[in-house]
Parts: structure tokens; C-alpha cells; sequence
């Protein structure tokens, strides 16, 4: 099977062009709510190039690839997100982030 997980000519224009829908529904107060952080629910800096700035935009999937690689090109399975809060998030990682573990039998 070809390459999950690969940075595909198809995933970024997917990328740039869900970037976009976002700029566009950010543009519009009617449908701004479409575009803040699924996250947070703040409002996404779309003037900043996605990805540069902690509150610029990033894609993210709803299911998270390492789980679910068939969705990873699914339009369906994204969501628009900050930056910051996407790598804070990480891959079901614990938000408390302060380092303790679960005990194994949790
Ligand atoms: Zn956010």
C-alpha cells in the first residue's frame, strides 16, 4: 500500500485550499463561527501564512491520522484549528502536560 502519512502533492492542496474555505468564512460575520478553532473556539488569525504564528491556522483531523490513516486526505475529517492548540493537543496526548504518568492499571 502506498505510503500513509506522507506529505502528498493531494494532502497540500487539500491543506491550502481548506485554509482558504476558512479565510473565506472568517471574512463574513455571517459565517465566522464555521472557521474558529474547534479547539478553543477562538477566532483564527488567517492574515498569518498557516502554520507561522501560534495563532495562525493549522489542519486538523477530527480523527486523529495515527489512528484513523484512511481519513488522513478525507475532507471530511478536518477541522480548522490554531497552531498552537493542534501541537498542544498533539495525538491524544494529556492536555494537563505537566509530565505525571497514568498508572498502568488506569
Ligand atoms: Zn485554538
Amino acid at each position: 500500500m502506498a505510503g500513509a502519512r506522507t506529505n502528498t502533492r493531494r494532502m497540500h492542496r487539500l491543506r491550502d485550499e481548506f485554509f482558504d474555505d476558512g479565510r473565506r468564512y472568517d471574512d463574513d460575520p455571517a459565517t465566522r463561527q464555521l472557521s474558529v478553532c474547534w479547539i478553543c473556539k477562538g477566532r483564527i488569525d488567517y492574515t498569518a501564512g498557516a502554520g507561522t504564528t501560534p495563532d495562525s491556522h493549522h489542519l486538523d483531523h477530527r480523527l486523529p491520522v495515527s489512528t484513523h490513516p484512511e481519513l488522513q486526505e478525507d475532507p471530511d475529517n478536518f477541522e480548522h484549528a490554531h497552531k498552537a492548540c493542534n501541537q498542544e493537543r498533539g495525538t491524544a496526548a494529556p492536555t494537563a502536560g505537566l509530565g505525571e504518568e497514568m498508572p498502568p492499571w488506569w
